[in-house]
């Protein structure tokens, strides 16, 4: 009779399909070019292929690994394609996924220093290492009264923020009483829909999110955000976090820091600035104008899971006063107690954010940041923002196109000169070709195409290729889509 323990893989079959699983991997990086890159199923499809009850007995390796052939792959959308332009990317690289397969193989959960001190220092390293690599202020490193941490997203880093603004603006007790003020919080009308979202989860309700206007350029207007602070205060509201956003989710419009930053300390509010996408710029040192103001921040984000080749999930946080941001997330139950949290010597990093668990995230940062070097990935930047320049310059000087943003690294935002209809189509197009993915947003009520540069793998030749398909398609646009003769 089998006992239970032998029902666990043992080490040599262990090694042989995590070689196997590591071929197939190389294999589908190297070939995920030659494939539709979105997918093409039917809602539903994949949950119809999948039995209908969990298997009573276990199955072998080589049928499991053979499913997600058969049945899973079907319903991949090939984000790590070098044709993959929509959105922001999620890009990935050799090295990140080296580093993830060892995190999950020492399955760490390093909730509390003492649970892998590594876990935590090794983390704390890194982000001290990214404020030089960024040049973000000094006040951030860890070193001082500021400090570091990884996070799932940009999301959950934007509504600790909040979070940690909320407290802040009243005295600590908002976590013990409840909210007993309207809090009244600012982003512009083009931040990311996390904001929001952050609202909702305070329990500070989204009425009380002001969406900013915003100029010709879609960067928040510093002099509106100001009259809706003295409006608010008329009205006898308690105006406490401003969030500006370094890149926007649909044109990468740069909010003025600055200025923004000027208010936000005259008015003693929590000033958080979300850079999710274009943070990993900054790593060059001519990018760094994007930035300009941040010595005004209470706290900052960017996701090197989106730009800087280390795959999902990994935001990188920071806050000028750590003290803060603890103060609102910490709870110390009995049983989490030990002698290194009594010393106050450690970071325990679940009180930096909102789970207790965490995982080894940075151990795939860490891989990142040696395999390239600093050199390495401002090197990757400058060809992909190279690329965007290139392709906006194209946009620019083709009559039938015409540019509806400003291009300030890698995302050019465009349509056709025929209209909504026409540009939908187009994007429909070369979509529908499979060759490339590409989406769109709504700029000025207009439907605009989004072009996001930032693969792993894209090179010259799939930027071109892409910019071929949007003239072809513009070319062969049908006279009941263009309404011309
Ligand atoms: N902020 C900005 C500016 C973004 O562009 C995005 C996503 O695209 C987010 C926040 C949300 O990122 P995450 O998925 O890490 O929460």
């Amino acid at each position: 009779m089998t006992e239970p323990h032998e029902l666990h893989m043992s080490s040599d079959s262990f090694r042989e399909h995590a070689h196997a699983v590591v071929d197939w991997i190389a294999d589908y990086l190297d070939t995920v070019e030659s494939r539709p890159v979105l997918s093409q199923v039917e809602p539903g499809d994949i949950y119809a292929s999948l039995p209908d009850a969990a298997p009573i007995s276990g199955e072998s390796m080589q049928d499991i690994l053979g499913d997600v052939d058969r049945l899973v792959m079907p319903g991949i959308t090939h984000w790590q394609s070098p044709n993959f332009f929509g959105f922001f990317p999620a890009n990935i690289s050799g090295p990140s996924l080296l580093g993830e397969f060892l995190a999950a193989g020492l399955g760490v959960q390093g909730m509390i220093w003492a649970t892998s001190p590594a876990c935590t220092e090794v983390e704390t390293r890194i982000l001290d290492w990214l404020v030089d690599m960024l040049d973000l202020p000094a006040f951030f490193r860890s070193t001082t009264d500021g400090g570091g941490v990884l996070q799932d997203t940009a999301s959950s880093a934007s509504l600790c923020a909040l979070l940690a603004g909320r407290e802040r603006a009243t005295s600590f007790a908002t976590n013990r009483t409840g909210v007993d003020r309207p809090l009244v919080a600012y982003t512009s009308n083009q931040a990311h829909s996390s904001i929001e979202k952050a609202m909702m989860i305070a329990g500070l309700g989204r009425e009380n999110l002001r969406l900013v206007d915003v100029d010709d350029d879609f960067a928040m207007r510093s002099d509106t955000l100001q009259a809706l602070i003295n409006a608010d205060r008329a009205a006898g509201k308690t105006p406490f976090f401003i969030c500006a956003t370094v890149g926007t989710t649909s044109s990468n419009a740069m909010d003025p820091v600055r200025a923004i930053g000027e208010i936000a300390q005259r008015e003693s509010m929590w000033y958080h600035v979300d850079a999710a996408m274009s943070g990993t710029a900054a790593l060059c040192q001519e990018f760094r104008w994007i930035q300009d103001g941040l010595e005004y921040a209470d706290s900052y984000c960017f996701n090197p899971h989106k730009w800087m080749f280390t795959n999902f999930d990994c935001d990188c946080f920071w806050v000028r006063d750590r003290t803060a941001l603890i103060r609102t997330m910490s709870i110390l139950p009995e049983y989490l107690k030990n002698a290194a949290t009594m010393s106050g010597e450690v970071f325990d990093y679940r009180d930096w954010h909102v789970p207790l668990g965490r995982r080894f995230r940075a151990l795939k940062l860490w891989f990142v940041i040696r395999h390239y070097g600093v050199e390495g990935l401002q090197a990757l930047v400058r060809e992909h923002v190279e690329m965007g320049q290139r392709f906006a310059q194209w946009v620019d000087d083709d009559p039938n196109f015409e540019r509806m943003a400003p291009a300030p690294l890698n995302l050019v935002c465009f349509r056709h000169v025929d209209g909504d209809t026409a540009t939908q189509h187009i994007l429909e197009t070369v979509n529908a070709s499979g060759a490339m993915y590409v989406t769109h947003t709504k700029l000025n009520d207009h439907y605009v195409i989004r072009m996001s540069i930032g693969q792993t793998r894209t090179r010259w030749s799939h930027v071109e290729k892409a910019w071929q398909a949007f003239q072809r398609a513009a070319q062969d646009l049908p006279a009941s889509v263009s309404g011309r003769a």
